[in-house]
């Protein structure tokens, strides 16, 4: 039995589900249905990273403890993606009994190993960020993320010995051309590594910060944010118990934004080195998207709330908007104008018409009666079929490199010869003719086999436009895998037709 394991990031409780984190959701459930649908075991894990001075602060600010803030955001994340129709198997949260047990048994392991040593260190500390920067890496003496000027801490911590295994990382990834992808973020990794890597500071004083998971041994600090985080991936696993961790975590892919490249590219594998855990399957990489309006923030007024989206598009447009419009790895725009395009072009328009025309003229001229196929078919029919082929072929070499925006296009490029199918077989102007009823019915089949064939390959990407596609055709999912000619049965009656997506009028909007 293959598995396949998908990670997205715990999102950090310091805001709530936007854009990005409905994108790299969005990607790891569609994987999930693609993966699942080609026979593999799946397991798909999100939740929320809980710990750390901007919780606390956070909290602190809304007159709140942090243990009543996590719950109300992390509430809010896993409601967020229960109404998304996201269909992940376990939601982690790092305040979890389990997830903290598990910390501090890895800290413990690593500590005996000698791989944790106690030191000073002084430096300057963003607590936007969370760490400590060199002079080198500030910008006008300020943090580039922040534009705030951090203040210098100097105190005693623990250290884990990261730089040791410097090399033992670059050798994996030199050993493994497809452990980061794509291959721009391996390289900007490999060219990070060309400078010594230091040492990772794994503790804050609780003098400081009480809100983290307490080193085991010693109860005056608590585990820094990342290396409780991190962890996540292996502890879900561990919970889940049986074997999982044998034969899930070696099949594991991560789905990250660009933002959060050196923890998983540089910490996580090092510290999995350090706990005797093989490395991840895949850490795959992408891009940011770029608001028209600028960066996307709350006092701009532009930040894009999926459950705003789903209301006013519908989940499956906004899903095949994020996964048509952005190349994996690359950043792409968002504006609502883009989307609206898509929607009335892609889908509107060429989907949903094609869909309509098909069921309607089924209805129209055989009372929604499938007919019969003969047993040579017309070349332009073959074509036809072979044209889905071909596209479904596409469609799984760009799923394996995660090009999901080249697989939509495969589809619709099928869609568009479809389109011109009708066009030129023109049933409706054969209909006239009493000596070519027959023929008539053979195309409507071969047009009622495309939208079956589209119930299947949209479905992880939109999946309950695939499910009513299915229920227009009023077969069961049973028929789906089926090949082409035989999937619908002369004489099955399928369903009138129905508006998938409605049209977005442009100009009311104004
Ligand atoms: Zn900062």
């Amino acid at each position: 039995m293959s598995w396949v394991y998908i990670t997205t990031p715990i999102y950090y409780v310091n805001a709530e589900p936007h854009l990005g984190h409905t994108y790299t959701t969005v990607v790891g459930d569609t994987l999930k249905r693609y993966y699942r649908a080609l026979g593999y075991e799946t397991y798909f894990l999100t939740g929320t990273d809980e710990h750390g001075d901007k919780i606390a602060q956070a909290a602190a600010a809304g007159g709140t403890d942090p243990q009543s803030y996590v719950d109300r955001i992390s509430g809010l994340f896993r409601s967020t993606w229960d109404s998304c129709g996201i269909d992940y198997d376990h939601f982690i949260r790092t305040t979890d009994v389990e997830h903290k047990a598990f910390v501090q048994k890895i800290l413990q392991r690593i500590y005996d190993a000698g791989e944790v040593y106690f030191g000073e260190y002084g430096g300057y500390y963003c607590y936007g960020c969370e760490r400590f920067y060199t002079e080198k890496e500030l910008v006008d003496g300020k943090c580039p993320d922040h534009q705030k000027v951090p203040d210098f801490i100097s105190e005693k911590n623990y250290f884990f010995r990261m730089g040791k295994y410097q090399q033992q990382l670059i050798d994996a990834l030199q050993a493994r051309p497809d452990l980061i992808r794509p291959e721009r973020y391996r390289a900007e990794v490999l060219a990070f590594l060309r400078e010594p890597l230091e040492d990772l500071c794994i503790s804050r004083p609780t003098s400081r910060l009480q809100w983290g998971i307490p080193l085991p041994f010693d109860a005056h600090y608590v585990t820094y944010v990342w290396f409780d985080a991190l962890l996540n991936y292996v502890s879900a696993l561990d919970r889940r118990g049986g074997d999982s961790l044998e034969t899930l975590w070696p099949k594991a892919n991560h789905l990250i934004a660009k933002d959060i490249l050196k923890t998983h590219a540089i910490y996580w594998p090092t510290m999995l080195m350090a706990a005797g855990l093989p490395l991840y399957q895949h850490l795959n990489v992408h891009g940011y998207w770029i608001m028209d309006s600028g960066k996307m923030s709350k006092s701009l007024g532009n930040v894009i709330r999926p459950l705003d989206m789903k209301a006013r598009f519908g989940m499956d447009a906004f899903r095949y908007f994020l996964l048509r419009e952005m190349a994996f790895g690359q950043d792409a725009k968002f504006s609502e104008e883009a989307l609206v395009t898509r929607i009335n072009a892609d889908l509107a328009n060429n989907l949903g018409n094609f869909v309509s025309r098909a069921l309607a003229m089924q209805q129209k001229y055989f009372a929604g009666v499938v007919q019969p196929l003969t047993e040579n078919w017309p070349q332009e029919d073959i074509e036809l079929r072979d044209k889905f082929a071909h596209a479904e072929d596409e469609l799984k070499d760009y799923m394996a490199e995660l090009h999901f925006h080249r697989a939509l296009e495969a589809v619709w490029s099928a869609l568009d010869y479809a389109n011109r199918y009708i066009v030129q077989m023109a049933p409706f102007t054969m209909i006239k003719d009493d000596d070519k009823q027959a023929r008539v019915g053979e195309v409507l089949h071969h047009l009622l086999e495309v939208v079956r064939t589209l119930a299947r390959v949209l479905a992880p990407f939109m999946p309950e436009t695939a499910v009513e596609l299915r229920s227009l055709l009023a077969i069961g999912e049973d028929r789906l895998a089926a090949p082409w000619g035989e999937g619908l049965i002369a004489g099955h009656k399928i369903n009138p037709p129905k508006v998938l997506f409605p049209r977005i009028d442009t100009d009311a909007k104004k």
